[in-house]
């Protein structure tokens, strides 16, 4: 069997929500809403799985949907994209960043990554053959510089993978770090696969920049959304791709042999969710907003140390200061003898961990907040 498998411990995410289940736990670890999602989107979807068309639809997207895409991106960032030749609809970001990695990544090719790293990255980089070389980004602020870049691009770097918003740290990347990445970008001619599924959930203000929309990146970058983001609707794995035609075409040549296609039904209502008025997604964020000031007062009441959160569903708590040193044992006990699921951090690196920061989930409703802290104060005695 392939090694690269075969050694492969099953995801963070699968092991903490089964644990949550074994243990019934308040499960704050694996990132989903308690929220059903909006309600006429999911009406759509069923109305459109009655009446609609229910066969393989092309293996590049609906036409309604890519049209969709091509305005929804164009409406909240200005970009002006071809439907017909820029666009890809796949069965999520996860099979999106999959097909991108095979289509982009040569054998002996360099790419550089930032860790904490999102779990499906290293594993598809290797398939392909390719060379990690990662920058470490650390508490509390998880910046890099351009000594960390220039300690990792080399003559063989092809691909850079970027993930902003940052899953787990929850940092959003400002403009000014977007385009010193993207300098080393041209400088050594690397193609950026860009994962912004988080793009609309940001908090504060904090603004979304596409990697796309930096000068000279809009013909070398790989934008990968997803729709079970967008809508808070994480089962449906509908994932938007936007790339110049010819990075594209390439990509979807991956794709076709991954999955081929993606379920007509969702990708009509996706499309219908696409076109939502600007008020949807605003509300979506103040309401994530509310969730995360409520869990991380409640952390900082109880003294936890939380790492602010500018974007995607997590916050992080620093557990250096409670006398701890492994965020895995920390987590299990928490889940086991506690009753509240959590993510270590250091699941989302290669090599040197910070062991020293847990993840929380916040989108859920009140009641499931207040009852994780409530297990949390107890674990502490409280
Ligand atoms: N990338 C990141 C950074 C994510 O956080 C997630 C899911 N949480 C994905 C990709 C996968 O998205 P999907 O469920 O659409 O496959
Ligand atoms: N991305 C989600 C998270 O960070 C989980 C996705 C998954 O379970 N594969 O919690």
């Amino acid at each position: 069997m392939n090694p690269l498998f075969a050694d492969l411990p099953t995801t963070i995410f699968e092991t903490m929500s089964s644990l949550a289940r074994e243990h019934q736990a308040i499960n704050l670890g694996q990132g989903f809403p308690d929220d059903p999602g909006p309600e006429d989107v999911r009406r759509k979807a069923a109305e459109a799985t009655l009446h609609g068309y229910n066969q393989y639809p092309s293996m590049m997207g609906t036409a309604e949907l890519r049209d969709a895409i091509a305005a929804h991106y164009g409406r909240f960032h200005a970009l002006s994209i071809d439907p017909q030749r820029e666009t890809l609809v796949t069965s999520g970001a996860t099979e999106a960043l999959s097909a991108a990695i095979l289509a982009m990544v040569r054998p002996g090719d360099e790419v550089v990554l930032f860790q904490p790293v999102y779990d499906s990255y290293l594993p598809m980089v290797r398939l392909a053959g390719g060379i990690p070389r990662l920058v470490t980004l650390k508490p509390p602020h998880w910046q890099f510089t351009a000594a960390d870049l220039d300690a990792v691009f080399t003559d063989r770097t092809r691909v850079v993978i970027l993930n902003t918003p940052l899953n787990p740290t929850g940092t959003v990347l400002p403009r000014a770090s977007l385009e010193l990445l993207a300098t080393y970008c041209m400088r050594f001619d690397a193609v950026c696969i860009s994962d912004e599924v988080w793009e609309h959930v940001v908090f504060d203000g904090h603004e979304h920049v596409p990697m796309m929309t930096i000068p000279g990146m809009r013909e070398r970058t790989v934008k990968i959304g997803s729709a079970g983001k967008i809508f808070s609707l994480t089962g449906w794995k509908v994932g938007l791709v936007v790339a110049a035609p010819d990075l594209l075409r390439v990509v979807s040549k991956a794709h076709q042999f991954l999955t081929f296609t993606t379920p007509p039904n969702l990708q009509a209502a996706v499309a219908f969710g696409l076109a939502k008025p600007d008020a949807y997604f605003a509300d979506m964020r103040a309401a994530f907003q509310r969730s995360r000031d409520r869990l991380t007062q409640g952390l900082q009441a109880l003294g936890f140390d939380v790492i602010p959160s500018q974007g995607t569903y997590f916050l992080n708590i620093d557990i250096a200061p409670l006398g701890e040193t492994d965020d895995f044992a920390f987590c299990k006990r928490l889940v086991v003898d506690h009753g509240v699921a959590a993510i270590p951090v250091s699941a989302f690196y290669d090599e040197n961990p910070v062991r020293n920061v847990v993840r929380l989930c916040f989108s859920k409703n009140d009641a499931t907040l207040d009852a994780g802290l409530g297990r949390l104060a107890r674990a502490l005695g409280k």
